[in-house]
């Protein structure tokens, strides 16, 4: 298969139509270098990401790119336009279907065809934030350790946001499955609620410049300093189905064993405290009140 940034000629960009109804914008630089794919729009309700890429695909020119930059602002047309996290036709969620399969359903048809020239690229951001039920402290994610050889760390600490989340391993997510083939992969947040916050589109237009200034793919720019507090941590389960109200604000320095929130029942009675399992800061929340078991309420993060 051809991959998008071989479809126009050197020294030229524009948007190419990818299977699926996917739409990339390819800026393929005069002079020669590695490729970048910057993925948004995975879960079809979070705005920072999208708006960051299109806004990234009316300013980034092929003479000032070294290498090939890919901008997806929408991965998951189909999830985008119901306005939801997965995909309405098989309910999948194609943030865990990667690498896919080109005989499955259609979320696994369109990771599949995704994957087939993301995973030929060198670099990958992944931009995501809480979407509808959740909302994230801005961060962004890396896998591996917080070390200095450690290039997706390093990729983190480049993108200028506060936090370093050392993300989880999780099968079928874009950024993991890339990680695991030996590309440079970073995933990040933004608040969420089902909002757009102009600062985080700011933040992401910056933080993806700042990257490919440090991967060397725009010569003339400049990486922001590093910076970030890298944490580790992962979401806390819902024990109860009911209405959760958290007790703790996003940035929130918690104690171990403090109180995060309650989940109570539709007739009023209390069916979970939730508790901190260790100190650290509250790095993301539920913001829909109605949970159900299992559903994600809170994480906290401590030192990495
Ligand atoms: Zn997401």
């Amino acid at each position: 298969m051809t991959v998008p940034w071989e479809r126009l000629p050197v020294g030229s960009a524009g948007w190419v139509d990818l299977p699926l109804g996917v739409e990339a914008f390819v800026c393929r630089g005069t002079r020669g270098g590695p490729s970048a794919v910057v993925a948004a729009g995975i879960h079809g309700d979070e705005y920072e990401g999208p708006a960051a890429a299109a806004r990234l695909a009316s300013t980034v020119t092929p003479e000032a790119v070294r290498g090939s930059v890919v901008l997806i602002p929408v991965a998951n047309p189909m999830a985008w336009h119901a306005g939801l996290r997965v995909t309405p036709e098989d309910g999948r969620n194609l943030a865990r279907t990667f690498p896919g399969d080109p005989h499955g359903t259609l979320t696994e048809r369109l990771a599949a065809s995704l994957f087939a020239w993301i995973s030929q690229a060198d670099y990958l951001i992944d931009l995501h934030s809480g979407g509808v039920k959740y909302r994230f402290a801005p961060l962004a994610g890396f896998y591996g350790d917080p070390v200095a050889g450690n290039p997706s760390y390093q990729a983190a600490r480049r993108f200028g946001l506060p936090w370093l989340w050392q993300l989880p391993e999780t099968p079928g997510v874009l950024s993991c499955e890339l990680h695991r083939r030996g590309r440079t992969a970073i995933g990040c947040e933004y608040l969420g609620d089902g909002q757009l916050a102009p600062e985080g589109v700011t933040a992401y237009v910056r933080g993806v410049v700042s990257c490919l200034a440090a991967w060397g793919m725009l010569p003339d720019g400049q990486p922001l300093p590093p910076g970030g507090v890298a944490v580790r941590g992962d979401w806390v389960l819902a024990g109860a189905a009911g209405l959760f109200a958290a007790e703790v604000d996003l940035g929130a320095a918690v104690r171990d064993g403090q109180r995060l929130g309650t989940i109570s029942s539709e007739k009023g009675q209390e069916g979970e405290t939730l508790v901190a399992a260790r100190a650290g800061t509250v790095l993301a929340r539920r913001s829909k009140a109605y949970i159900r078991k299992a559903d994600w309420d809170v994480l906290v993060a401590s030192n990495a």
